[in-house]
């Protein structure tokens, strides 16, 4: 089985162990007092050979006669995401609730067009994943493949195959969540909300703060990931112009990792007027690809115009947003107060240890004051350094959890000069960002010419069709694995395919103001508008305008999210990393 790129038993730098047995199945509700052994000092579990669990007297343990059968533990989601015990088994359980089986399953049942109980299947799908897939059409045909081009052709398998009605990318979302993003970092820069901010976009992240680092919470952004504004989107927003309520849309998004169907399967992201989920099933990109394969469909060859931009599409496609293939929300806050600003600024970019944790500052070149200070932060090990640092910058003690107090103010002196603090840290889970999700697709790994699998087994590796030469340094084809850099460097290259130069980190210079990035910022107005339905006059065709106060809840309700610190025993900084 596959984890996320934080979890995996392949890089134990970044494996968090499962550090305490599950402690659902001793949540047992109270059996009336009759059922249990009368003068039983103790009890024992035995399991027969059918693999039933009994309780039975320690006294006695043969005596079948006094043994009680235990109820099978049933361990439900929302039950993962309340325990501290674990990361993997939560998404081991998710692995069978939310999965192509399950997409494949709705899709064959779904009741015909004209009938009322039918369900309009709205697919999305993130760049990264598209990203994956066109590295890997790319190695294995050698000739590069678009995003576009992928896009296109996984629409069309989508709509022709399966029976998808709408196929969108998740970028203009993306666009929704940086402007909205950005409107709550200039919120928490007024005091409404504590500095410094940490991204909001990856669930890996999050999930390990609620768990281990409570402490951390006020200053996790509120704004929803890109996945979850498309699931407004899809539903609340597309549903009114298509005459639909949530529940009568299936959303599924296919994305780079199988946390995000943790995130997907939030409380907070879970309508109880309409019973039903923004997003109803996330897949990862190799369940994508699985079910391609086993319907036949051969995503290496075209279709009809696919590399045609469509710039009257329903919304924008595929926003190359500059900065980092991560979602670009530093970069997205360095335009903005690039742009805000009355005089030139200049950047300047530090590496800490390797491009996975940069330092970004920038100031005003007639005064040289610091106008911001940021950083990017990728993989759990840079992420735990960055979690002292900003505990250390914001007073919070670190590593106890929901105990974590304050003990300072902000800003420190050091050195007799006074250090200014991080203003944002983009934070994402896995090393190198999302590119290298743990849903992605994996070449095998092996060294050219190795006829076996891992296990030791022979293996023709063309016949399985499992191929996935990549260049090594030396120009020599072979074999690449997850979490392999080059691999890594494959999917960033395709994640970045049209545009000139492959920005990799934030610029100064990037910008975002040309046609595609107009019609998105005008889309997101109306967008803004038909979902929050201001009142009482005024002009809102900027995301920034200011709306009466109802209006700003259900903007509030749309596009942010919130948090809560799981009580735990594990303490965040005493885990081996
Ligand atoms: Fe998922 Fe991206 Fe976070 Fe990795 S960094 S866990 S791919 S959201």
């Amino acid at each position: 089985m596959a984890f996320s790129g934080a979890l995996t038993l392949t890089d134990l730098n970044d494996f968090l162990t499962p550090s305490q047995a599950c402690i659902k199945p001793i949540e047992q509700a109270n059996e009336p007092e009759e059922s249990k052994v009368p003068g039983a000092a103790a009890t024992e579990i035995v399991i027969d050979s059918g693999g039933s669990y009994y309780e039975v007297s320690a006294n006695d343990p043969s005596s079948k006669n006094i043994e009680r059968k235990l109820q099978q533990a049933q361990i439900s989601l929302n039950d993962c995401l309340a325990c501290s015990g674990c990361i993997t088994s939560a998404e081991s359980v998710l692995i069978t609730l939310q999965s192509h089986t399950e997409v494949l399953n709705f899709l064959s049942s779904n009741p015909p067009v004209s009938t009322p109980d039918h369900k309009i299947p709205v697919l999305s799908i993130a760049p990264q994943s598209l990203a994956s897939l066109a590295a890997s059409i790319s190695s294995s045909s050698g000739s590069p493949v678009s995003l576009l081009q992928i896009l296109r052709r996984v629409r069309a398998f989508s709509t022709r195959i399966l029976g998808f009605e709408h196929v969108y990318d998740t970028t203009f979302a993306r666009h929704l969540a940086l402007l909205e993003h950005t409107q709550e970092f200039l919120e928490r820069k007024k005091g409404e909300g504590k500095l410094p901010m940490l991204a909001s976009a990856c669930p890996g992240w999050i999930c390990y703060a609620e768990k281990a680092h409570s402490e951390m919470l006020p200053f996790i952004a509120r704004t929803k990931s890109p996945q979850q504004v498309m699931g407004t989107v899809v539903k609340s927003w597309f549903g009114s112009r298509w005459g639909a309520q949530p529940d009568q849309i299936y959303h599924v998004s296919v994305m780079p990792c199988y946390d995000k169907k943790l995130e997907a399967s939030r409380q907070d992201f879970y309508n109880d007027i309409y019973s039903t989920r923004d997003v109803d099933c996330v897949i990862t990109t190799g369940e994508l690809e699985l079910i391609m394969r086993e319907k036949g469909w051969d995503l290496s060859k075209p279709v009809e115009n696919e590399s045609t931009p469509d710039f009257d599409a329903e919304i924008p496609e595929l926003l190359s947003h500059p900065g980092t293939s991560s979602g670009s929300y530093l970069q997205s806050l360095i335009n903005s107060i690039t742009a805000s600003h009355p005089s030139p600024v200049d950047l300047a970019v530090k590496f800490i240890r390797t491009s996975d944790y940069e330092e970004f500052t920038l100031r005003a070149q007639d005064t040289g004051e610091v106008l911001f200070k940021g950083a990017k932060c990728y993989g759990f090990r840079n992420l735990q350094n960055v979690v002292r640092k900003v505990g250390r910058e914001a007073g919070v003690q670190v590593g106890r959890g929901a105990a974590g107090r304050m003990v300072g103010m902000r800003a420190k002196k050091r050195g007799g000069e006074d250090e200014k603090g991080y203003d944002y840290v983009e934070v994402m889970a896995c090393p190198g960002g999302c590119v290298n999700g743990g849903g992605q697709l994996k070449p095998i790994a092996r060294a050219a010419g190795q006829k076996e699998d891992e296990e030791g087994y022979a293996r023709n590796w063309q016949e399985s069709g499992v191929e996935m030469p990549v260049p090594g340094e030396d120009g020599a084809m072979q074999g690449a694995k997850w979490g392999n850099k080059e691999w890594t460097k494959e999917v960033e290259r395709a994640y970045w395919h049209d545009l000139p130069m492959p920005p990799p980190s934030p610029r100064p210079d990037a910008q975002t103001s040309d046609g595609p990035f107009d019609r998105a910022d005008h889309l997101a107005a109306q967008v803004k508008v038909d979902l929050c339905r201001p009142t009482g006059g005024g002009v809102h065709d900027t995301w920034v305008s200011v709306m009466d106060e109802e209006a700003e809840r259900r903007r509030h309700e749309h596009f942010r999210t919130q948090y809560r610190a799981v009580e735990s025993e594990v303490i965040g900084l005493a885990v081996k990393w």
